[in-house]
């Protein structure tokens, strides 16, 4: 389907900018999002350094203390190691109650190879062998860990040994004991603390000491512990795996999902001291969620920002460039009369309409208002243009979605419609909806619409010969309003190829002679003789076929073609006039059929005098018929060149008066001299009582203006018989004569008169030096008008400047003289009053 592609071209670039749009922003969000993940990245790699840190440090100062308190009971074991004799209890228990002293321990105490316990608190007590056996393996100041039961729960206890040596052998180990919690010195772990919990245990996960008590508390299972608070299976294995990996050595740290949702983090840090002996930090997601969550917030909301102002920045250049677009499609596609769409866009939007849905069957209707130039004329333009635009809003109200309806140029419309059984019933709705509100803008004549329709085949690809075949259709109805909706069809194609082969041959005909002169005589039905006569033209081809004017003059209206053979038929017939006056005969006056085209010629006058004087026409012999429709267009230029006409002598007449929409204000406008009553206005007329009483009222009032009223079309002789009552003098028709050859014409009608030449040669010269004596007098007569006029201005100037000086020396009643500007109010006020 062939169409221009300017609206696609507009929406393919507000498409690129959109995508091209979505491009950047998509970029832009992948570019944010990358960053805020690089961002957050960036601070759990800070942060989990600072969390390692913090384990680590803290597992050295517990490893430290418990090293530092070793310390301590290894220079005490020295004292009693340097008593070469040994000590007796007694002295021991004096040194254990001076060590009991120290801050450092809960106990202290001495244990002998034979169980026995020496305690500065308690007195003696007694070890079981497998104590025994264990303590004195300890052969160097050794630090162990052992939970113990107190006050009904455990308890994890710090052991510092050191062995008590008498003559190179172990007799004994001095210990010195506390609760392991003591080792966490509470403000090295005030931060840690905050975030999470922190435990001392070994290698199976069994708590000795712990600080925050989240998880678990001194003689459980850390790990036990935290698997019952897993979120998920994969969680608990996630734990159970660290475990494994605990007493293995493996893994340092690990996550998991607790049931509260919360990921939680665990971190492992051997203490060096003591074997087997771990410090674990398990602190949940919020230690890094908390510091890096506002970071991320505030990356995240800068990037935002930056999509938004995007966003904002896209948003316009959209906005920009759609508003440009449609300024631009407004102006190519706009009508501003109706504010509808204007043809362009039918072109685009209608084809490509027809070719993406080929199944639905479309038909395109071109559509006029008949007889638009009439109400133009009589309703004036602004309310002729309010008819066009309501035409456009009811048929977008009746046709709609894949239907279109746009006006063309003046009153010529194109619908593109689904070709189906609605279609009709809409069209009847369409022109009922338009005259009910024609009426309520004040347009009382009936509007009726002159449809031309082509059914659209699958095989049309252009919509311009679419367009053509239903505009070709709408062409084919006759001018006479009786039937206004056409289908194209052959007898159309046959048609246009007849006009075709019309055009093709009118020049050569004109060359050939083929356009003859053929005259209808006039009747004189008062006195029963010719008293005149209408050229009619005939086509008689070479082959000796006629075409009738019909056939033929609806085509040179359209191509201009008609002037020239209008001012053929005017010259052949003035030639005829000539050549009968030059052989002394009888001759009649004729009429001459003038077209509307010709009228609007510039230099028409021109040439039709030029006409009338090459061949010395007298006056009254030449009329012109003219129909009322030329006053439709331009009416006052119309009325000029009729006037002009007059100035020549040469009669008018309104021909076809009663067949359109006839004014009778026209009568008194324009100088016309025959009416000629159209034959089917005359043939309804003499029907009805009524209608006989208007034409007799027409007959009268033309009569009355000194306007000759001829009827056209009688074919009777009741019809003549009608006519004489009517008071009506003069009729053409074929019950007298049809139109003749003009040979024939004049071999019937013209005889041969007395001095015939001398008659018409004198008649002319009368009537030349009469015309020539009133240009004359004319020509006088504007000159004194224009002398007149010159003594008047005169006149006025002088009076006005003599009233000036006398207004120089006004005098008020007090006799005051007046000032110039008091004057002039003073002189103001008096012409008011007048
Ligand atoms: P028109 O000027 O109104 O001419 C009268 C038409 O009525 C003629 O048709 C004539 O043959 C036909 N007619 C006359 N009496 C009777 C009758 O009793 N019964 C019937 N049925 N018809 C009758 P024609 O010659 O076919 O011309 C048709 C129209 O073509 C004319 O209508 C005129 O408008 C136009 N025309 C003819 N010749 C010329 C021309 O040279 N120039 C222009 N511009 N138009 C022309
Ligand atoms: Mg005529
Ligand atoms: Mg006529």
């Amino acid at each position: 389907m062939k169409h221009s592609r300017g609206k696609k071209k507009s929406n393919h670039s507000i498409a690129r900018i959109l995508v091209l749009g979505l491009l950047v922003l998509t970029a832009c969000l992948t570019i944010c999002f990358l960053h805020v993940a690089d961002v957050k990245q960036c601070f759990v790699k800070v942060k989990t350094l600072e969390t390692h840190k913090d384990v680590e440090s803290s597992g050295n100062i517990i490893s430290d203390n418990l090293g530092k308190t070793l310390d301590v009971i290894d220079q005490a074991s020295f004292l009693m190691n340097s008593n070469e004799d040994g000590l007796d209890e007694e002295e021991i228990f004096t040194l254990l109650k001076q060590y009991s002293q120290l801050e450092e321990f809960e106990s202290v105490y001495y244990v002998c190879n034979d169980g026995k316990v020496l305690r500065s608190d308690m007195g003696i007590r007694y070890r079981t062998e497998e104590e025994i056996a264990a303590l004195k393996q300890i052969k160097k100041p050794t630090v162990f860990v052992k939970l113990e039961e107190k006050d009904g729960g455990k308890c994890g206890y710090a052991y510092y040994a050191a062995p008590i040596y008498q003559g190179g052998k172990v007799i004994g180990q001095l210990i010195g004991q506390h609760a392991l919690k003591e080792t966490f010195e509470i403000s090295s772990f005030d931060s840690i603390r905050q975030t999470g919990d922190i435990f001392l245990l070994d290698e199976a996960g069994m708590v000795y000491a712990q600080l925050g008590g989240h998880f678990c508390t001194e003689g459980e299972n850390l790990f036990t512990n935290l698997k019952n608070r897993a979120a998920d299976v994969y969680s608990e294995n996630r734990i159970t795996k660290f475990a494994k990996g605990l007493a293995n050595k493996v893994e340092q740290e690990t996550s998991f999902v607790g049931t509260d949702g919360m990921t939680y983090y665990i971190e492992i840090k051997e203490i060096a001291s003591v074997d087997g002996l771990f410090t674990a930090y398990v602190f949940p997601e919020t230690v890094y969620s908390d510091t890096i969550t506002p970071i991320v917030f505030k990356s995240l909301l800068t990037c935002m920002g930056i999509c938004v102002l995007t966003i904002a920045m896209l948003f316009y250049m959209w906005a920009t460039s759609k508003r440009a677009n449609d300024t631009i499609e407004g102006l190519a596609y706009g009508d501003p009369i109706t504010g509808g769409k204007n043809e362009n866009y039918f072109r685009n939007v209608a084809a490509n309409v027809i070719w993406e849905n080929n199944s639905i069957p479309f038909l395109v209707d071109r559509f006029d208002v008949s007889n638009f130039r009439y109400i133009n004329d009589a309703y004036g333009h602004e309310r002729a243009d309010e008819l066009l635009t309501l035409i456009i809003k009811e048929s977008q109200k009746l046709f709609k979605g894949k239907e279109i309806c746009v006006r063309m140029n003046s009153d010529q419309f194109v619908l593109l419609a689904r070709n189906d059984k609605e279609f009709e019933t809409k069209c009847e709705q369409l022109i009922s909806i338009v005259n009910e509100r024609a009426r309520e803008i004040g347009i009382m004549f009936p509007i009726r619409l002159k449809q031309g329709i082509y059914g659209i085949r699958r095989d049309d690809v252009d919509i311009s010969i679419i367009i053509d075949r239903a505009n070709a259709a709408r062409k084919s109805l006759s001018g006479d309003e009786k039937v206004l909706v056409a289908t194209y069809s052959d007898k159309i194609v046959k048609q246009m190829y007849m006009e075709k082969q019309i055009e093709a041959d009118m020049s050569d005909a004109m060359r050939n002679g083929e356009f003859k002169v053929y005259i209808q005589p006039k009747w004189d039905i008062v006195h029963d003789c010719i008293y005149g006569g209408e050229a009619l033209v005939r086509w008689i081809r070479q082959d000796g076929t006629m075409i009738y004017p019909d056939q033929f003059i609806p085509v040179f209206e359209r191509n201009g073609y008609i002037e020239k053979l209008d001012l053929y038929m005017l010259e052949e017939v003035c030639k005829n006039l000539r050549v009968l006056m030059d052989e002394g005969k009888t001759i009649f006056p004729i009429s001459v059929n003038q077209s509307r085209t010709l009228l609007h010629n510039p230099d028409y006058i021109n040439q039709v005098s030029k006409i009338m004087k090459r061949y010395r026409i007298p006056n009254g012999y030449i009329e012109l018929e003219i129909t009322e429709t030329v006053f439709f267009d331009e009416r006052n230029l119309m009325i000029n060149t009729m006037n002009d006409l007059k100035k020549m002598d040469v009669s008018i007449s309104m021909d076809d008066f009663g067949s359109g929409y006839s004014s009778l204000n026209m009568l008194k406008d324009v100088p016309f001299d025959v009416i000629k009553i159209d034959r089917e206005f005359f043939s309804e007329s003499i029907t009805s009582n009524s209608s006989i009483l208007i034409l007799r009222k027409i007959v009268e009032m033309a009569e009355g203006l000194g306007i000759r009223v001829l009827c056209e079309g009688v074919e009777t002789e009741d019809q003549v018989e009608i006519l004489k009552s009517l008071g009506c003098c003069y009729v053409q028709g074929y019950y007298y004569s049809k139109p003749i050859d003009s040979s024939e014409f004049i071999h019937k009608y013209c005889s041969k008169m007395e001095n015939g030449k001398e008659y018409y040669d004198a008649l002319y010269a009368k009537q030349a030096a009469e015309r020539a004596e009133r240009n004359l007098r004319e020509a006088e007569s504007v000159k004194a008008q224009s002398a007149t006029s010159a003594v008047e201005k005169f006149k006025k100037t002088y009076v006005e400047k003599q009233q000036e000086e006398k207004t120089k020396e006004v005098v008020d009643e007090q006799g005051r003289l007046l000032s110039a500007e008091e004057q002039k109010i003073l002189a103001q006020e008096a012409k008011n009053e007048k």
